[in-house]
C-alpha cells in the first residue's frame, strides 16, 4: 500500500518547525527517521496532511557530557548511541539495549527522539529512560518543558507531548560508580519487537541494594516501574523474599494479549526476568535456581 497523499516541508530550524506545527495544526506530523512514522502511513493507519521534516537540524543532533548529566539530542540515531564511547561510559545500560532495537538498516536511521515520541509499549529505549530516571525536554510556541520520563509515558503510542511540540533532548543522569544494570528481552527472534523485556539500574553495595529501578516493557500500556522491587532494597535478599517480590510485580502488571502472547505468559516471562536479573545484579545464581516462584 502507499500512503495517502500529504504536503512536506523540510523544517530549517527548531523555531521553523515550531511555525509550521502551529500553522498546520493537527493534520501535521513530525518526521525524524521515518522509520515508524513512513510504516504507519503506508498502512494507512494515519494519513497526516503535512510532514515536517526534522531530520536535517543538526541543532537537534549528538551526544554530551557536562557534570553528572549526560545530553543526547533527540535526532541522535539509534546507530550513534550505540557506537558512543559517552553513552558505554556513562549510561552503559542504553548501549547494551539498544542492540535489541529492530536491525542496522532501522537504526542508521532510528532516532532516540522519534523512539520516545512514538512511544511503543513494546520498545527498549522508552523503559530504559525510566530505569535511568531520565529527563525529557520538550520545546513548544510557549518555551521549553522538562518531564521526568516516568511522566511522559501516558498510553499505547501516547505520550505527555501536545501536537505543537517538540522533543528536542533527554537528560540521563550519569551512572555512579558503584552502580550497574541489566537488560534482558524476550523476542521471537533479535531485533522484533519484545514480548517482554526489562532494563534496570541498581547500586550494589556488598551483598545489598542501595537503589533498584526496573522498568518492564511489553507488559502494560507504557513502561512499567516496578513497586515491588522496593521490598529488595536494603535487605539480604533471600528466596522466600524474591519469590514474594515477583508475585507481587505479577500484581502490578497489566498485559495485553495478542498474537505473540498472552497476558500471563506476559506476566509468568516479567517474573522470570526480575528473578534472573537480581540474581546477576546480586552474582548469585543460587536466587534463579529455583525459577520465579
Ligand atoms: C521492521 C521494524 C522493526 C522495528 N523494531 C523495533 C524494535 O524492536 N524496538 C523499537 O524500539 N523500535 C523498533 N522499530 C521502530 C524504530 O526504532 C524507529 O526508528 C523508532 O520507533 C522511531 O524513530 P524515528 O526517528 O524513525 O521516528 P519517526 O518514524 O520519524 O517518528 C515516529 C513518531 O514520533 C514523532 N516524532 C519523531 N520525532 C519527534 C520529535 N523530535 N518530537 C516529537 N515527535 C516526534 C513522529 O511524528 C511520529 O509520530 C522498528 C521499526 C521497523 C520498521
Amino acid at each position: 500500500m502507499k500512503a495517502s497523499a500529504f504536503s512536506y516541508a523540510r523544517a530549517t530550524s527548531v523555531v521553523n518547525a515550531l511555525e509550521l506545527l502551529v500553522a498546520h495544526g493537527d493534520s501535521a506530523k513530525l518526521m525524524s527517521g521515518g522509520q515508524s512514522l513512513m510504516p504507519a502511513m503506508n498502512l494507512r493507519l494515519i494519513s497526516p496532511e503535512m510532514i515536517v521534516d526534522i531530520g536535517e537540524l543538526a541543532e537537534l543532533r549528538g551526544i554530551a557530557v557536562g557534570g553528572d548529566i549526560l545530553s543526547i539530542g533527540a535526532l541522535t540515531r539509534h546507530v550513534d548511541l550505540q557506537r558512543s564511547p559517552e553513552i558505554a561510559t556513562h549510561a552503559p545500560l542504553l548501549t547494551e539495549a539498544i542492540a535489541h532495537v529492530a536491525h542496522p538498516a532501522i537504526r542508521n536511521r532510528g532516532t532516540i527522539g522519534g523512539s520516545l515520541a512514538h512511544a511503543d509499549p513494546a520498545s527498549e529505549l522508552p523503559a530504559c529512560m525510566v530505569a535511568l530516571n531520565a529527563t525529557i525536554i520538550v520545546r513548544g510556541p510557549k518555551g521549553e518543558r522538562r518531564i521526568a520520563a516516568g511522566d511522559f509515558f501516558r498510553g499505547i503510542y501516547q505520550t505527555a507531548l501536545s501536537p505543537q511540540e517538540l522533543l528536542v533532548a533527554v537528560e540521563v543522569p550519569v551512572a555512579r560508580k558503584n552502580s550497574t544494570h541489566f537488560f534482558s528481552e524476550f523476542a521471537r527472534r533479535h531485533g522484533d519487537y519484545a514480548i517482554a523485556g526489562l532494563a534496570a539500574q541498581a547500586t550494589v553495595q556488598g551483598d545489598v541494594f542501595n537503589g533498584l529501578d526496573m522498568a518492564f516493557f511489553a507488559v502494560g500500556d507504557r513502561p512499567v516501574l516496578a513497586k515491588a522491587v522496593n521490598r529488595l532494597i536494603s535487605v539480604p535478599v533471600t528466596p522466600a523474599l524474591l519469590s514474594e517480590a515477583s508475585a507481587a510485580l505479577a500484581a502490578e502488571l497489566d498485559p495485553q494479549q495478542d498474537q505473540q502472547a498472552s497476558a500471563s505468559m506476559r506476566r509468568h516471562l516479567a517474573k522470570v526476568l526480575m528473578v534472573r536479573c537480581v540474581s546477576a545484579l546480586l552474582g548469585r545464581p543460587d536466587l534463579a535456581a529455583g525459577g520465579p516462584g
